[in-house]
């Protein structure tokens, strides 16, 4: 049987990013001194302006910035390990990633990885709880991975991918470049109803779980 390879995304794919947010404003909030109130708008503007700066999320830059602005019970270095903390990064993945990696790894035909916007070192760092079922070849994380394709699709016989996304601007995009690629919407997350709809697209299947891209890809009951 011919090789498969399954790219996904990381954030609201395999990656529940708004738990992630949740989580980490938490954290800090527990570590500020002063008003809780007063520090959650400021961090929210934070994190609002560190994704217009550089189109992505980086953990030093964002406590960096919050350091200049609040006072904390810890260090600038222990607030960035807390908010990398394997174990919290770990419990963001949503509940049926790992599960259906481990599916995936039983069918020798099929080697998955990833395809990835974002800071290099912080999306690895997502991953790392499944690491193990990544393939090391597959993994793509560029600071705007679609203006990438074109080095990244060279590499492979294309008819057999998949790429798995929750916005179809991306699967859009990976379409127009090579239309043999398998578009796999994945229906959830923070840009499921307010996300740009390209016009008279549609992917080549909608899902709602990883375990239903394992039904597609290995053509297994769900
Ligand atoms: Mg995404």
């Amino acid at each position: 049987m011919n090789k498969r390879i399954v790219l996904f995304d990381i954030d609201h794919t395999i990656f529940n990013t708004s738990a992630y947010a949740a989580n980490i404003g938490k954290i800090l909030s527990s570590f500020v001194e002063g008003d809780a109130r007063e520090f959650e708008v400021g961090a929210r503007v934070t994190w609002t302006q560190i994704h217009k700066q550089f189109g992505y999320f980086s953990p030093g830059v964002y406590i960096s910035l919050l350091f200049d602005e609040f006072s904390f019970t810890r260090s600038e270095e222990e607030l960035q390990k807390a908010i990398v903390d394997e174990k919290m990064l770990a419990s963001c993945l949503y509940p049926e990633v790992k599960e259906a990696f481990i599916t995936f790894s039983k069918h020798h035909e099929i080697e998955i990885g990833v395809f990835s916007s974002g800071d290099l070192e912080f999306q690895r760092q997502k991953v790392k709880a499944i690491s193990r079922f990544l393939h090391p070849s597959h993994m793509h994380i560029f600071v705007k991975k679609t203006e990438e394709l074109d080095s990244i699709f060279r590499q492979y016989d294309r008819a057999n991918i998949y790429v798995v996304d929750d916005l179809l601007k991306v699967l859009h995009q990976v379409k127009i470049h090579d239309k043999s690629i398998q578009t796999v919407w994945m229906k959830r997350g923070k840009w499921l109803q307010t996300q740009e709809k390209p016009e008279g697209f549609m992917a080549d299947f909608e899902v709602e779980s990883v375990k239903e891209v394992v039904g597609i890809v290995a053509g297994e009951e769900n």
